[in-house]
């Protein structure tokens, strides 16, 4: 296991103001100065381990110890015998500021946020590929993707191969699996050929976060209909 709290944080402010689309308004120096208050306290981290697939069955996989239980990981995870369970944040310190009183500053601090996580994600990523000397991956969140692909209550059983997840980076799993902070992300990073998304095997029509089209050949190798079928 591995905690990384070290990140380079470069924040290119154009791009937050171009997503923001307050690029030529008013509102520029506002957001700068909010924007130097994140850059003052962010700490984004994350944490990750090396996991072994010590058994496998048609819809489980057992990873140092723990069941996760999903037709589609095991699928995905068929040829390697390692994945690499991970958590990124925001960071707490940026969790424990907020302007409730503010719609709009409240949405300009948790697009930062969300840029902060974007960083220790897209780091850690990085790292990982680098360490192992990885070529192609490709991850799965529990929770993402089509409803049952891989339930969200899993996330307990992600949590417990880290251990005190609070007390070594900030994120708390709720009772209903949602993480605070609320810009944190957790899944699986594993290697592999395919071109793997949860919104390539997702049905949801006119969703606003699609990333990817949908692709009724990886749905059918990936046999997602029994997957779903199991859930149910
Ligand atoms: S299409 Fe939308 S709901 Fe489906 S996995 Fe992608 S982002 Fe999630």
């Amino acid at each position: 296991m591995e905690i990384i709290k070290d990140f380079t944080c470069n924040v290119d402010i154009s791009e937050l103001l171009e997503q923001l689309k307050i690029m030529d308004s008013q509102d520029v120096s506002e957001f700068k100065r909010i924007l130097d208050i994140a850059k003052k306290i962010a700490k984004p981290k994350a944490i990750y381990v090396e996991g072994f697939i010590e058994e496998r069955g048609n819809d489980f996989i057992i990873v140092n110890g723990v069941k996760f239980v999903s037709r589609t990981l095991s699928k995905n995870l068929a040829d390697v015998d390692r994945v690499f369970p991970y958590i990124a944040t925001c960071g707490a310190e940026l969790d424990s500021i907020g302007f409730p009183d503010d719609l709009l500053k409240e949405y300009w601090w948790d697009s930062i946020k969300a840029y902060y996580l974007n960083i220790a994600r897209n780091g850690l990523m990085d790292y990982i590929k680098t360490r192992f000397s990885l070529k192609k991956t490709s991850t799965m969140v529990p929770g993402g993707g089509e409803y049952g692909l891989w339930p969200i209550e899993q996330q307990k059983e992600l949590f417990s191969l880290f251990g005190d997840v609070e007390s070594l980076i900030g994120v708390k799993l709720t009772n209903t699996y949602l993480m605070m902070p609320n810009k944190s992300v957790s899944g699986f990073l594993f290697p592999t050929e395919r071109d793997y998304s949860g919104c390539r095997v997702c049905r949801r029509k006119n969703c606003p976060g699609r990333s990817a089209e949908f692709d009724e050949n990886l749905w059918k190798a990936l046999e997602i209909e029994a997957n779903l079928q199991i859930k149910k």
